[in-house]
């Protein structure tokens, strides 16, 4: 996938970067998505300003140079500096995420080598470079394989609390999958599907151009919108008016509640349910949307007028 940000932060005559506290304890570059509005607001005379990143809502202080959370009461020391004097801070990487290395081996055919379609959230294995997809990775990682390309080292930290500044929300289902998908329910259909409840389905799906997501409630807080290829079969099913679905998630099965929007797993007895919901895509910013498929990476400008 092409680092959008990286040539946006090379037009950048600024960039904001904020501590861990301090600066001299280790610092981040401001998600590429709010860098803009926190120099214009800076630019304004702004006092404050404000921020969404990966599920809270960050106040900056533009006076001061902090930046503080609700109901917490560290400060964060913020700043304001030219790329060229960058090397001096010691950037890590951008909104906690580190930055990538992409020296080595880099694939140049966009296949998963796991499902054999184009990675829906690429996610390269720093090590030997080969990229799959982030869910399909993971699975292989849980059932304690190694990379199914070269048997290389799948490096647990890609899935420990993972973040990222380069997934955008509004990612779409690979086409390839997407179009396998509806033919697929298409095909299951063919037969038992009189042509007067094709004829509706044709309807239904006219009438859903607007544009949904499908989220989760994440375990700690807030939400996550599924990785695209299950959205696209939740939304396939959904349209056909199927009271429930069955999806497989990093290797674990999950019944799919339609009607009473709750995803339930099934683990050694125990039932895990978590709450789901089909939001207008429109809707995202009224919902706590963290990032998709347990990755943060959902970060906007809180506009206020
Ligand atoms: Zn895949
Ligand atoms: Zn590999």
């Amino acid at each position: 996938m092409p680092p959008a940000s990286k040539k946006k932060k090379s037009t950048r005559e600024y960039i904001w970067i904020y501590g861990c506290p301090t600066l001299k304890e280790g610092c981040f570059e401001f998600h590429p998505n709010v860098q803009e509005h926190i120099e214009k607001s800076f630019n304004r005379g702004k006092k404050m300003c404000q921020i969404y990143v990966f599920g809270d809502t960050w106040d900056l202080d533009l006076v001061q140079m902090i930046k503080t959370k609700k109901d917490d009461h560290d400060k964060y020391q913020i700043k304001r500096i030219i790329p060229s004097k960058a090397k001096k801070y010691h950037i890590q990487g951008i909104s906690e995420a580190y930055y990538k290395k992409m020296e080595g081996f880099r694939q140049t055919d966009n296949i998963c080598n796991i499902c054999l379609y184009p990675p829906s959230i690429p996610t390269r294995i720093q090590d030997c470079g080969h990229e799959f997809c982030f869910a399909c990775l993971k699975s292989n990682y849980m059932m304690g394989l190694e990379c199914p390309t070269c048997r290389g080292r799948i490096p647990p930290e890609l899935f420990r609390d993972p973040k990222r500044y380069d997934l955008p929300i509004d990612i779409e289902c690979p086409v390839e999958y997407a179009n396998d998908c509806t033919s697929m329910f298409a095909l299951t259909e063919e037969g038992k599907c009189s042509a007067n409840s094709s004829v509706q389905l044709r309807r239904s799906q006219r009438s859903t151009r607007t544009k949904y997501y499908w989220i989760y409630q994440a375990t700690d807080y807030g939400w996550y919108r599924y990785d695209p290829k299950n959205e696209k079969y939740l939304e396939e099913s959904y349209i056909r008016k199927k009271s429930s679905c069955t999806i497989f998630i990093c290797g674990f099965k999950m019944s799919i509640n339609l009607k009473s929007n709750v995803q339930e797993r099934i683990s050694e007895g125990e039932v895990h349910r978590r709450k789901i919901k089909r939001i207008k895509a429109g809707d995202l910013k009224n919902h706590r949307v963290r990032g998709i498929s347990g990755i943060q990476s959902y970060a906007y400008p809180v506009i206020s007028e």
